[in-house]
């Protein structure tokens, strides 16, 4: 198949919808962003790429790093991580307080943000703080993502800060609920900075080959999750990945995927190839809208989808 040809149509294709997104402005720092920015990027497994646009220009990952923080919880939690966290579908949005209090502090989903500081939460009393949490959680992405200049911005993580009041209630319900361990301020801090995390679609599609490939890097050989593991954290993104629009994703794209309010998605497709997109304007459910459009053109022209 002609990767790169269906990219470039692809990059044509969208060009119309770039003004139609609005940037994600109640981070401050994520406000400047330039909206008409497109960079997509696949990467199979024997490490080729292939890509387009501004594929190589770093962007905040946001809630796509919930995918790599469950990951590791998931390794050394195992299955008494759903004792903590459930595994449907919210059909909220992903900042919402009102479902977590009727549901006595469980979170519905480890990608929602009450699930992902819940997530957060475990590493931080598995890997202790002072920073040892947020250095596990980089060196993995580093290492999924082969490349070790992978880091996180300050500044995003401090403006994020500044203005995290509905992500502090979140973690201060839970904690209320006795489903939070560490120090709420200290539990917030961590998911922020893990969320700050920049990353491009190049490296973001490669760090997606572990997922498509029952847990083994399928270039190093490396083995970060058990294969039921794999199949698991793939199902949550297919049903759970983009708030109350992930079943509107599946419908239209067809694809295990993540997304976050920088504007990036990720999504697999098994045994094939890791794939990621970006553009800054987000759709009303936070999601990037040029990026979904950009995966449903290419699960369309390429037949390549789970279904
Ligand atoms: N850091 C963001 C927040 O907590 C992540 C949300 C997202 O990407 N959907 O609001």
């Amino acid at each position: 198949m002609d990767y790169q040809a269906i990219l470039n149509d692809i990059a044509d294709e969208i060009r119309p919808f770039l003004k139609e997104g609005k940037v994600a402005d109640y981070i401050p720092a994520l406000a400047e962003v330039d909206p008409e920015q497109f960079g997509m990027a696949l990467t199979l497994f024997d490490g080729t790429q292939f890509s387009v646009g501004d594929a190589e220009t770093l962007f905040s990952i946001q809630s796509i790093s919930k995918v790599f923080t469950f990951t590791l919880a998931l390794n050394f939690y195992g299955t008494d991580m759903y004792k903590r966290i459930g595994r449907e579908p919210s059909g909220n949005p992903f900042n919402s307080l009102v479902q977590l209090e009727y549901e006595h502090g469980i979170p519905r989903n480890p990608f929602i943000n009450a699930g992902a500081i819940n997530v957060t939460d475990a590493l931080l009393s598995h890997y202790g703080d002072d920073g040892n949490t947020l250095h596990e959680v980089l060196t993995f992405i580093r290492s999924i993502a082969d490349e070790p200049s992978i880091d996180y911005n300050e500044t995003v993580a401090a403006s994020e800060m500044d203005h995290g009041f509905r992500n502090l209630a979140l973690a201060n319900l839970m904690k209320s609920f006795n489903n939070l361990d560490n120090d709420v301020q200290e539990v917030v801090e961590t998911y922020f900075k893990h969320c700050a995390v920049e990353m491009d679609t190049k490296m973001l599609s490669r760090a997606m080959l572990y997922l498509a490939n029952h847990g083994v890097d399928p270039i190093t050989g490396t083995v970060h999750i058990t294969p039921q593991q794999a199949k698991r954290i793939n199902a949550v993104m297919l049903t759970c990945g983009h708030y109350d629009a992930s079943g509107d994703f599946a419908f239209h794209v067809g694809l295990p995927g993540k997304s976050g309010v920088g504007g990036g998605i990720v999504a697999v497709i098994p045994k094939l190839m890791g794939l990621a997109v970006w553009s800054p304007g987000l759709n009303a459910q936070g999601n990037s809208l040029v990026g979904t459009k950009a995966l449903e053109l290419f699960t369309t022209k390429t037949g390549l989808s789970v279904f």
